[in-house]
């Protein structure tokens, strides 16, 4: 799950992090109300969507004046912003921050996240932070630093000290640069993050460190351990088709290929995902309806899957272990009824009662390609929608 940079923040914040006065607002009216209740001479009106790379797609802007603050905010609400991390078709602003401006004198990056391989919480810093950080993370890796930290150890002074004098912080503002990592890692941990990350945090004419923009992922599966985050969710920012398939338990990602797969087991999803690919076509989703599908999730994962006009074909591969390969075939002969679905299917069904299963495919007098072998089942629906 991931939140909004001023609910991002807001976090920060409450763990010392520096971050610039800001208000959330969602009218322009509100913007400039805001802009006046902050005083000064700059304002910044930044767009807020669950996607980076706002600034170089024009959703974040510096005003001079108050009347520059209305047009901005006028400008981006509402505006489907494009930026490398939305696609193509962009994301609708909704929301946005108000800031004071900031006398920006240096743009670093920061960021905490799990690293599987080493079993530790890796801290980031580079001395290019700013809207490149892509493009230095590709071509000089080795301005990027990195510590490891042992979670039972946490983030030592020395370590936060390493990475600021490494990054190049000047004499004068290490304690403060060390003090927002210190922060960081806190509220990496305390609030279960996957990824926590400034960028860019900023040294000011005066010395002082700000983090400029923040940026939270959260482990889907974790959330249960952490409501508070979960009250930051904001479904309009998350796929209709995903929110609606985590209602009926399926574990459902869109993707940009043509073949709509339905597996059970995230595992069998993958490698069909995979052997889709081998035979030179492109899975339009990632589907997982369980150990325990009933007749109606089958039939409310057709219906998701259908929802994506792209959707050409559709491969379900079942391994019938504790769900049985009848009950799932009762589900997908009674799906196809109800979708009236078009699309080629073909069904790929082993073990308990595979069988019966097949028979009730057999049986129902449905157009339906069955197959035995994985390879089998991929050739069968990449050559039906060609
Ligand atoms: P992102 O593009 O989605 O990562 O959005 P950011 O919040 O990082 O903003 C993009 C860029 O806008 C930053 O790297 C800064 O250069 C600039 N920016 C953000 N806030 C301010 C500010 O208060 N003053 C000035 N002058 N620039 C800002
Ligand atoms: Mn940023």
């Amino acid at each position: 799950m991931k939140i909004h940079e001023y609910q991002g923040k807001e976090l920060l914040k409450k763990f010392g992090v520096v971050v610039p006065r800001g208000v959330f607002c969602q009218s322009a009216d509100d913007a400039v109300k805001a802009a006046e209740s902050l005083g000064g001479k700059v304002w910044v009106v930044k767009a807020q969507i669950h996607a980076g790379g706002r600034g170089k797609g024009g959703g974040v802007k510096v005003a001079k004046s108050l009347d520059e603050v209305r047009q901005y905010a006028n400008q981006i609400l509402g505006m489907q912003l494009v930026t490398h991390q939305t696609g193509p078709e962009g994301q609708k602003v909704r929301r946005l921050l108000i800031e004071e401006g900031a006398d920006i004198k240096k743009e670093y990056y920061v960021a905490a996240l799990t690293d599987r391989a080493s079993q530790k919480v890796a801290m980031m810093a580079s001395s290019e932070g700013g809207m490149n950080i892509e493009e230095v993370a590709h071509s000089t890796p080795e301005k990027i630093l990195t510590v490891y930290i042992d979670p039972a150890d946490g983030l030592s002074d020395a370590q936060a000290t390493q990475l600021a004098t490494g990054i190049g912080v000047p004499a004068a503002s290490v304690a403060k640069a060390v003090a927002a990592l210190k922060g960081l890692y806190a509220c990496y941990m305390e609030t279960d993050a996957s990824l926590a990350e400034i960028n860019p945090l900023i040294l000011e004419g005066n010395g002082d460190i700000k983090a400029l923009d923040a940026k939270f992922n959260f482990d889907s599966n974790a959330l249960y351990r952490i409501p508070d985050i979960v009250a930051y969710r904001d479904l309009d920012e998350e796929d209709p088709n995903e929110i609606e398939a985590s209602e009926f338990g399926l574990a459902y990602i869109s993707l940009d290929g043509n073949i709509g797969c339905l597996v059970n087991g995230a595992g069998l999803a993958m490698a069909t995902m995979d052997t889709i690919k081998l035979f030179g076509a492109e899975p339009a989703n990632f589907l997982d309806v369980g150990g325990g599908a009933t007749t109606e999730k089958v039939t409310e994962a057709f219906k998701i899957m259908l929802k994506n006009s792209k959707v050409k074909g559709i491969l379900v591969n079942i391994f019938g272990g504790i769900m049985k390969c009848d009950t799932i075939a009762n589900g997908v002969v009674s799906a196809v009824r109800e979708t009236h679905l078009t699309v080629p299917l073909v069904v790929r069904m082993k073990g308990t009662n595979e069988e019966l299963g097949k028979q009730i495919l057999k049986d129902s007098g449905l157009p339906i390609i069955s197959a035995d072998s994985m390879a089998e089942a991929a050739t069968k629906i990449v050559a039906a929608i060609k």
